[in-house]
């Protein structure tokens, strides 16, 4: 059974939000023109973001973090995006000395020792590219939902990040049944994995299938607390957001 079979139902107050959501895109991508980018984890929700993008040919950029720990299946939407929209997405990798050192100092599974580890290495292979993809920038797009954890409940649709960019989350109040239903609705094109019961892909090392009756994101960083998982993108502390993390 897929995804769209899963999950793709049309609720009631979902042309509303739709709506909302392309205003919301709409206002930002004037208001911060030329300086605002999509932040895309090439998830499920930011596709939805892409495919809006397209369709009313918004001045946003697309950027992504290759953390070089991806699935195939993740990094192969970049040129399908390409394909399917003639978007580009700018990728942001990790600086290769600082990988080859973390690695070498504290061996290729350290993020299962401990949070300190796990939240370094997201710091190397996500923070700092994400600080790159930023740069210059007075705004940026998400994916994040209010209902995807306890962590995100109050979730706005626009918020000011710790260095006072616009942080635009068009999608804050959507549902996972909406997600599936614009994504049935306009054949966008979606990881695979999804198919495979993983609503939220990371790094591969840090993404498990999950089972019937868990949590959005119980697949993600599964062996800690569930204060402790959110990669530091999403955080606004300042010591947490750039320390050495696309959710
Ligand atoms: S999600 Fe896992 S592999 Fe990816 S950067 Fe964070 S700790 Fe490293």
């Amino acid at each position: 059974m897929s995804a769209i079979d899963l999950y793709a139902r049309k609720t009631t107050g979902f042309d509303e939000r739709l709506a909302h959501a392309e205003n919301v895109l709409i206002a930002a991508a004037s208001e911060h023109l030329g300086r605002i980018v999509q932040s895309t984890s090439l998830g499920a929700e930011d596709m939805v973001i892409t495919d809006l993008i397209a369709r009313h040919q918004l001045p946003i950029a697309l950027g992504t973090l290759e953390t070089g720990m991806l699935h195939e299946q993740t990094v192969a939407l970049i040129s399908r995006i390409a394909e399917r929209y003639g978007l580009e997405v700018e990728v942001y990798k990790p600086v290769t000395e600082s990988v080859i050192h973390f690695v070498k100092t504290n061996g290729d599974k350290a993020m299962f020792e401990s949070i300190d580890l796990r939240k370094a290495c997201c710091g190397i292979r996500k923070l700092e590219p994400l600080s790159r993809m930023l740069a210059g920038r007075a705004a940026w797009v998400t994916g994040l939902r209010r209902e995807q954890s306890n962590n995100r409940g109050v979730v706005g649709f626009s918020e000011t990040d710790d260095k006072g960019r616009a942080k635009i989350n068009p999608l804050a109040d959507w549902s996972w049944n909406d997600v599936w239903h614009y994504i049935a609705t306009h054949d966008v094109p979606y990881n695979p994995l999804h198919d495979e019961f993983m609503p939220s892909i990371g790094c591969a090392p840090c993404t498990r299938a999950i089972a019937v009756g868990e949590d959005f994101r119980a697949g993600r960083w599964w062996w800690e607390d569930e204060k402790a998982k959110e990669c530091g993108l999403h955080v606004s502390e300042p010591a947490v957001s750039m320390i050495g993390a696309q959710a």
